[in-house]
């Protein structure tokens, strides 16, 4: 394909150079894909193809206009494309081409929404992983590392809470196909191989350093191998695709440290945090809590509710401007008023040094920066903003230099530039010296022209003169045919008009020379002007990013006021103890569409682990997660949905969900549920807050009763975290006389006249009720039927042995022994005699409530028989409880009918 030559030819060719998926290659005004790319461009964006021949070939073709390109680029990395541009340049021998950038979905610079976006590096070291993330965006980079022997779940957390666009995996990890598999399967991200070299230790450091500086890099603590092999391989990844954004790359940051409150990524999604178990942003906590005025503030929101604090000394901090700005009504409205009115500072650092900024984005830059001192101003003005912590989040930009920096801009740019860089236009008088005289001449020319008609008009007594341009003849003097006798002669005639000529004369040829050429001047002045002027601000891409965290934190603490007011939330107390006293607390986003039931929680040292007990769609879930969600708000320095909250600070939330709801989604297999437990099990403290949701649902009854007592167990006697545990086994309820910190509550609801109306109400002690026999009796299964799986449960519970019976009080022909996990025929007395004491405890029990044993001289009939025989067949473990009452039914059913 390579011979086809010409322009399609020049296409195959720098495809060739580059690993993108898809070239866009410019052609004049056009950027053109050629070949299957055309097609693909074509089948993804709806754009029509036709056909180009090239050396007696025809090649599929796609364009799109050059002012168009973005748009288009970015629905095509969003879908997960790499796409490579390549520029015309005009050279001395005509065109010449080359690839300007690489954009991939982890550096697509062209992104406004609010959402952040992050490219991350993972790197396999001897114990652990090593991280980095970079948002090309607004040029934060993260770098931390997990180890352990859940490292690999908490490699997900990290993931997880990034929500990286783009990953590049490590040498070492590409041929771990499970973990990749793990990865690919929570996090919907590109998975890129960059090359391996950059990830080799001694490059990586060495990029680190040179972006960071060694002191920097030191200072945050990065020593660590492969969070520093990670950093590199980012940093050479953004410089070989080109986006430019290095230079605002200025601050790099490493977490992991105590701050945080550990949130893994089950808990993340289990809460809604950022977004529904369905996936919809809508109904999510940030969604509902969300009314930020930028979408700086937004990405800050989600920040915190993704990484809750554990200081504090932070915490009260952020309260106390919430708390400000919740009772400045009027301030806190004009607040967000000039909040509103801003532009994404942290972006236009990185478009500054990626030399994407145009002139209005500049502009809108000088005029976001102008907002820090306002709002000072409008806090100073204020008794309650000038009392909270807001004064010193206010001061932390370096005040002098912004307004240097705003000056400077405001000085130079015209109010309303155009939205391109190089036709002039864009520069205040005074700002160049130089400049001012171009224009000043060029103004003077116009002028020259503008005033000709009225010159010669006098001059030479014609009426029906004007004076204009086009394209093709330049500048004219056009003359009505009645007064063509009149011209003088230095008018030279240039073209004929069905009622007029057209006329030049040496002077306005003149100056249009001397127009030209001072346009192509300006153009090119304020072009260099520019570059500067955006050079000058990327230098200061630090300032701009301190400046732009400065006016989200505003923005989120604001929203956190406007949200407390409306819902009448409180400001928690928080505590170092490990208490958590929540008086009448609302579920904040069920609160916003039900009638909502407020409940208490308490839980302190004596009182560490609650069994939640009640019916099926009674509110357990909802009860626990509230504490949860709670929990959280306190931790980001949110107030509460509650009336009153004492929160002991908790370093971090757990929370495994087994419950229908999940396995309904097919998300929830016993594997996984298993491992979510085992890395709660391992990763929680007494200091962490633990919601387990009917754990153990996904796996046979007495299986997932065992694995429940067992760990609630080790969660009272070893781990001793603050736990809310719902759960559908009544037996568990038990527990509590016999571990000293578990208690049982209930959500109650109201049975009178076969009706349950959920009360929402969560009280003390346990339920006494069997619900799901219950449910059975609702849906009109017969009495009998639920009679008896009543009594067999009794059973079951009492005595852990059932017997299987005949119709019409006919005689025990089995027992179940639940101990030795086999039936036993009562017919056969050495059997049963052997199975020692588990087997004779459970005749006893049928001894003394049911009927009559059976002698060895009773005959069992055939049809009997077959029952006999199923029941022996059946493995009680693996069948869920409902098939089992459905097979204890079927049974009678045949012996009835015996
Ligand atoms: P469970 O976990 O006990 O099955 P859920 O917590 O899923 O029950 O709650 C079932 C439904 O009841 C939810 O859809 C929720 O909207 C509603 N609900 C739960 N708690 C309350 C409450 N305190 N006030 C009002 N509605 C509630
Ligand atoms: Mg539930």
């Amino acid at each position: 394909m390579t011979d086809a030559g010409g322009i399609v030819g020049e296409f195959f060719d720098l495809k060739a150079d580059t690993d993108a998926e898809i070239l866009a290659m410019q052609v004049g005004d056009f950027y053109e894909f050629f070949d299957e790319d055309a097609e693909t461009v074509a089948d993804e964006l709806d754009l029509k193809v036709s056909q180009k021949s090239s050396h007696g070939s025809s090649y599929p073709m796609a364009g799109v206009p050059v002012a168009d390109l973005t748009p288009y680029l970015t629905a095509l990395v969003e879908r997960g494309y790499r796409v490579a541009v390549a520029d015309q340049h005009e050279s001395t021998d005509g065109h010449a081409r080359s690839i300007a950038r690489v954009v991939t979905p982890g550096t697509l610079l062209e992104r406004t929404d609010a959402q952040a976006q992050y490219l991350a590096a993972v790197v396999a070291t001897a114990d652990g992983y090593g991280l980095a993330f970079a948002d090309v965006t607004t040029g934060r980079f993260h770098v931390s590392s997990v180890s352990g022997t859940d490292a690999a779940d908490r490699l997900l957390t990290e993931l997880y809470r990034f929500q990286p666009a783009e990953v590049l995996p490590g040498p070492d990890l590409r041929t771990d196909e499970e973990l990749l598999d793990r990865l690919r399967d929570r996090i919907d991200a590109k998975f890129t191989l960059h090359t391996t070299e950059a990830f080799a230790p001694g490059k990586a450091r060495h990029r680190v350093h040179e972006q960071f500086g060694k002191e920097t890099t030191e200072s945050v603590g990065v020593e660590e191998e492969g969070a520093v092999q990670a950093a590199g391989a980012i940093i050479s990844y953004v410089d070989q695709t080109g986006v430019g954004v290095l230079a605002s790359m200025t601050r790099l940051q490493s977490h992991g440290a105590g701050d945080h409150v550990e949130l893994d990524a089950t808990t993340q999604r289990n809460l809604e945090l950022t977004e529904t178990m369905q996936g919809d942003r809508s109904g999510s906590l940030l969604a509902t809590i969300d009314h930020t005025a930028t979408s700086a503030g937004r990405r800050l929101l989600a920040e915190w509710l993704q990484r809750p604090h554990q200081s504090i000394e932070e915490l009260t901090r952020r309260q106390s401007a919430v708390e400000a700005l919740a009772a400045a009504a009027i301030a806190r409205e004009r607040v967000q008023e000039l909040l509103d009115g801003g532009s994404d500072l942290e972006r236009l650092a990185s478009r500054a040094a990626s030399g994407t900024a145009d002139a209005r984005t500049l502009r809108a830059g000088a005029e976001t920066l102008a907002l820090l001192p306002e709002l000072t101003a409008l806090v100073e003005g204020n008794d309650r903003l000038a009392n909270s912590s807001l004064p010193s989040i206010l001061e932390k930009p370096d005040h002098d230099r912004v307004s240097e920096l705003q000056g400077e801009l405001d000085e130079a740019l015209v109010e309303e530039p155009p939205g391109t860089i190089s036709e002039g236009g864009l520069f205040k008088k005074g700002y160049d010296e130089e400049l001012d005289e171009i224009i000043e001449s060029h103004e003077a020319a116009l002028n020259w022209i503008e005033t000709l008609d009225d010159r010669e008009k006098r001059t030479h007594g014609i009426t029906h003169l004007t004076v204009d341009r086009n394209r093709t003849d330049g500048y004219y003097i056009q003359v009505g045919n009645s007064e063509t006798d009149e011209v003088p002669e230095e008018y030279e005639q240039i073209k004929s008009l069905k009622n007029s000529e057209r006329y030049t004369i040496p002077e306005l040829e003149e100056r249009e020379r001397e127009i030209l050429r001072l346009e192509e001047q300006r153009h090119e002045l304020e072009r260099e002007l520019f570059e500067q002027l955006r050079e000058q601000v990327a230098v200061e891409a630090e300032l701009l990013q301190t400046v732009g965290r400065t006016l989200a934190e505003i923005d989120t603490l604001a929203s956190l006021a406007t949200h407390a007011v409306r819902n009448d939330w409180k400001r928690p107390e928080l505590r170092e103890d490990r208490k958590l006293d929540i008086e009448a607390g609302r579920h904040p986003v069920v609160e916003q569409t039900t009638e909502f039931v407020p409940n208490d929680l308490r839980l302190d040292p004596e009182r560490q682990f609650l069994i939640v007990t009640g019916p099926n769609m009674s509110g357990k879930s909802t009860y626990m997660r509230q504490a949860a969600l709670i929990t959280l708000l306190a931790q980001i320095g949110s107030f509460v949905p509650a009336r009153r909250a004492e929160i002991g600070i908790v370093d971090g939330i757990y929370t495994r969900v087994g419950a229908l709801d999940e396995l309904a989604q097919g998300r929830s297999t016993f594997m996984v549920e298993m491992q979510e437990l085992s890395n709660i099990l391992h990763s929680a403290t007494e200091d962490s807050l633990v919601i387990l949701d009917e754990v153990g649902r996904g796996t046979a009854t007495y299986d997932g009763i065992s694995i429940a007592w067992a760990a609630t167990e080790y969660l009272h006697n070893t781990v001793t975290a603050k736990t809310l545990f719902a759960t559908h086994y009544h037996e568990l309820t038990a527990l509590a006389e016999h571990l000293d910190r578990v208690a049982n509550v209930h959500v109650a609801a109201d049975e009178s006249d076969g009706e349950v109306t959920f009360l929402r109400t969560v009280r003390e002690g346990a339920t006494d009720r069997s619900y799901g026999i219950h449910v059975a009796d609702l849906a009109g299964v017969p009495e009998p039927v639920v009679d008896r799986s009543q009594d067999v449960l009794g059973r079951l519970r009492e005595e852990k042995a059932i017997e299987a019976r005949g119709g019409g009080g006919e005689p025990v022909q089995a027992v179940f022994d639940l101990q030795s996990g086999e039936f036993r025929q009562e017919a056969d007395e050495t059997t049963a005699d052997s199975q020692g004491t588990a087997a004779e405890k459970s005749r006893e029990a049928t001894a003394d409530g049911g009927p009559e044993e059976p002698t060895q001289e009773d005959r069992i009939p055939e049809e009997k028989q077959a029952v006999l025989e199923s029941v022996a067949e059946i493995d009680i473990n693996e069948t869920p409880p409902v098939e089992l009452l459905a097979t204890v039914q079927r049974w009678q059913e045949q012996l009835d009918e015996s």
